[in-house]
């Protein structure tokens, strides 16, 4: 059954809209949604502005701000299962920063089972199916978790993940048993071979590690304060599954991505680290707008190579891979120039 569900897929790339709620702080905010239709149809307005023209948008779907995490993942699930059978799935999360990017991705700091995001919810179900079908199938699953920041890969999993930039050593965690896969990586497009590998065998094992890797990010949050926001942080999950009667064996694997802040930096007032931030920023969410939407016109030249994003996730855009945007909105009237700028980036993709 997830393949008929799979079947409006065929374009390859989808776009799925989150307006997030407001924050219980965020009272007397005016909301720049007018109306949500059931067939992904969303319809914009400026409330300080009354007599502006309303802005129309259709998408895969779109998700209000009631809608829960579960909700969410319901709809992503199918996709992501897809990788059980070899295929490269790529999920991104794009807005400006405090739209809810992470909470899709990951959930809310500390969050309980109900609020995880894609990335738990997506693990959990993985493992519940590799424990589901042991008889005839055996499965190894493991974790990569990488930072994209000024186009330079930091591995937020590996022991100096701190210092140590591209091209780094792969580092083994917790003396777990490596993967298969890496004894031959660029065979099987790992994006980032170089990159430590963990092989995880329960949820736990990855919330364990996605702390760690958190935590790496967040270290550097002090030093340059919020850069979390300011790179990209991409988790890849392996799967390498052999059917026991008959040895063959597949890898898929799933990139989930969490960009930095979309938000147009002011060119007058950004200076030094900053204005460098914001112009890594931009040519990086523009390489990918550009390839994605390369690829939806089916255009035989994808340009890959003008970003570090674009090159990481190279093998897992465009060919047999599958992508899906979430596109975040905050919808507050405030916000209200980034988010159509954020609409009509995705819509130039979808
Ligand atoms: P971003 O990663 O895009 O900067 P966050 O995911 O950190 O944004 O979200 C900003 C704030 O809004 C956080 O406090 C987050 O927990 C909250 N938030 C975002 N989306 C939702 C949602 N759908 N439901 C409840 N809270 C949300
Ligand atoms: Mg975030």
């Amino acid at each position: 059954k997830i393949y008929n569900e799979l079947q409006d897929l065929k374009g390859s790339i989808r776009v799925y809209c989150r307006i997030r709620p407001f924050r219980p702080w965020e009272n007397q905010k005016q909301t720049i949604v007018d109306s949500i239709g059931e067939h992904g149809e969303l319809i914009v307005a400026n409330p300080t502005k009354p007599n502006d023209a309303h802005k129309s948008f259709k998408f895969n779907k779109v998700y209000g701000p009631m809608a829960t995490q579960g909700e969410v993942f319901a709809d992503t699930q199918p996709l992501i299962r897809t990788i059980l059978d070899g295929y490269n799935v790529c999920i991104f999360a794009y807005g400006q920063t405090g739209s809810g990017k992470t909470y899709t991705m990951s959930g809310p700091d500390n969050s309980s089972k109900e609020d995880w995001g894609v990335n738990y919810r997506a693990l959990d179900d993985l493992f519940q199916i590799s424990e589901d079908r042991k008889s005839f199938f055996s499965y190894e699953i493991g974790v990569q978790m990488i930072e994209i920041y000024n186009e330079q890969i930091r591995d937020l999993l590996s022991s100096d993940g701190l210092t140590k930039k591209y091209p780094f050593r792969i580092y083994c965690f917790h003396n777990l048993h490596t993967l298969g896969i890496l004894a031959t990586p660029q065979a099987h497009g790992l994006a980032v071979p170089e990159a430590s590998m963990h092989p995880v065998r329960s949820t736990e094992d990855v919330i364990k590690l996605m702390d760690i890797g958190l935590s790496n990010r967040s270290v550097s949050a002090t030093a340059m304060n919020e850069r979390s926001s300011r790179s990209h942080s991409v988790v890849t999950i392996h799967v390498q599954g052999t059917d026991l009667k008959s040895g063959a064996s597949s890898h898929g694997s799933l990139h989930l991505v969490d960009l930095a802040g979309s938000e147009r930096i002011d060119k007058s007032e950004a200076t030094g680290d900053r204005l460098k931030e914001a112009q890594h920023i931009n040519k990086s969410l523009s390489a990918l707008g550009d390839v994605i939407f390369s690829l939806s016109q089916k255009n035989p030249h994808v340009p890959y190579r003008n970003s570090k994003l674009t090159q990481v996730l190279q093998a897992s855009l465009g060919g047999r891979a599958k992508t899906l945007m979430f596109v975040q909105v905050n919808p507050d009237v405030s916000s209200y120039t980034e988010s159509l700028s954020t609409l009509k980036f995705a819509e130039r993709v979808s």
